[in-house]
């Protein structure tokens, strides 16, 4: 199997660790480029990181040097984790420097000719890269993005039951981890025997990015998904693993039994980072839970349970995922198995 060699923007924070976590000792990709800011710039690994997940920082990176988040890198793919503030105008640069840039980032993943993808969901919407490639002249370089990592959670299940019966509206509550502010995040004294009702700039993320990633693709654009997600987005006191309580009114009736086999149906993709189940239906009365169900498939399940008949909208469901994992870099990863399979990179 051919090895590509990928550098990680942001490879010091919470998603760049975990990044390359998931990649030590994957079959196509090895790690050969790190990148952060001035403050890492020019250390090994091992001294400019934090390292805050359990086990060692793998040996094959401590004692890679840093270096600042501009082309050219020492890869051939880049994995992106920069905050929003510098990576819309860095990943252009690295595309147009002729790098596939796979982005955990908010900054393109509404524009129209970026795919936005859950590999599972919306596999096609990478035919968007050539137009892409055309209208920003970026030579063989291009960018793809993965969803918010609450919208993760929920896409899947809400792409599920639209496929087979339509979505009118949904109403979604997310209860956000921690590690989804980055390191170091949320103030111990804010968040300790809290929940905070406020992550800046969440709810309008939540709002949309489901409706272009359940959307269709014609002639070259995507029509997005016509249903309206109304959310609200509280930070709790919870490490890793986002959990949205969801409400859905449907376009077409539907059993309770019919909408837990469209869940049960959907398929896993057979590429290396896919999880035996994509979404897996819980029937415990207490379940899902983060501590208990967000590493579940690797952290790259979806895990979902609680449905019911609901009095105000049609039905009800709680899903979760891991927002560092399914939520951002193990989403990248597997979408960079994708665009490998599909011949894109
Ligand atoms: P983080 O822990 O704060 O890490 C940020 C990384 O970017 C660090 O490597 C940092 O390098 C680097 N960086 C910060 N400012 C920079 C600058 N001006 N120039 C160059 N490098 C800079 O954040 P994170 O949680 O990993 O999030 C990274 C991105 O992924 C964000 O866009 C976030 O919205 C998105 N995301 C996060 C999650 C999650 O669960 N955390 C999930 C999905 C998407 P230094 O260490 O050198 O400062």
């Amino acid at each position: 199997m051919k090895k590509y060699r990928v550098g990680i923007l942001g490879a010091t924070g919470t998603v760049g660790q975990r990044f390359i976590q998931l990649l030590e000792g994957h079959p196509q990709f090895e790690v050969t480029a790190l990148a952060a800011s001035d403050r890492s710039a020019g250390k090994p690994y091992a001294e400019a990181c934090a390292w805050k997940l359990n086990g060692a920082i793998p040996e094959s990176v401590r004692e890679i040097v840093v270096v600042p988040i501009e082309p050219p890198l020492d890869c051939d793919i880049v994995f992106s984790s920069l905050p929003s503030s510098v990576a819309r105008e860095t990943e252009e640069a690295f595309a147009r420097a002729g790098y596939p840039v796979i982005s955990n980032s908010s900054s393109y993943r509404m524009d129209e000719d970026v795919p936005l993808l859950i590999a599972e969901v919306n596999p096609d919407h990478v035919d968007l890269i050539p137009e892409q490639q055309k209208k920003r002249g970026f030579g063989k370089g291009f960018i793809v993005t993965n969803p918010n990592c609450a919208v993760v959670s929920f896409a899947p299940p809400l792409a599920a039951i639209h496929r087979k019966f339509g979505i009118e509206s949904a109403v979604v509550t997310t209860m956000q981890a921690i590690s989804g502010a980055g390191y170091p995040g949320v103030a111990s004294m804010d968040i300790v025997d809290n929940v905070v009702p406020y992550i800046a700039g969440e709810e309008p993320k939540v709002e949309t990015e489901a409706q272009k990633i359940l959307g269709t693709l014609t002639n070259g654009a995507i029509e997005k998904a016509d249903f309206a997600v109304s959310a609200q987005c509280f930070r709790v006191n919870v490490l890793d693993g986002h959990t949205c309580a969801v409400r859905v009114n449907l376009a077409e009736k539907a059993t309770l039994e019919d909408i837990v086999a469209a869940m049960k149906e959907f398929p896993s993709l057979g590429l290396h980072s896919s999880p035996a189940r994509f979404i897996d239906v819980l029937d415990e009365p207490s379940r899902p839970q983060p501590r208990l169900d967000r590493d579940s498939g690797n952290g790259m399940t979806i895990t979902v349970g609680r449905f019911f008949p609901d009095t105000v909208f049609d039905y009800r469901f709680v899903a979760l995922s891991h927002n560092t994992v399914r939520g951002a870099a193990g989403s990248a990863i597997l979408n960079a198995e994708l665009l490998i399979d599909r011949r894109m990179i």
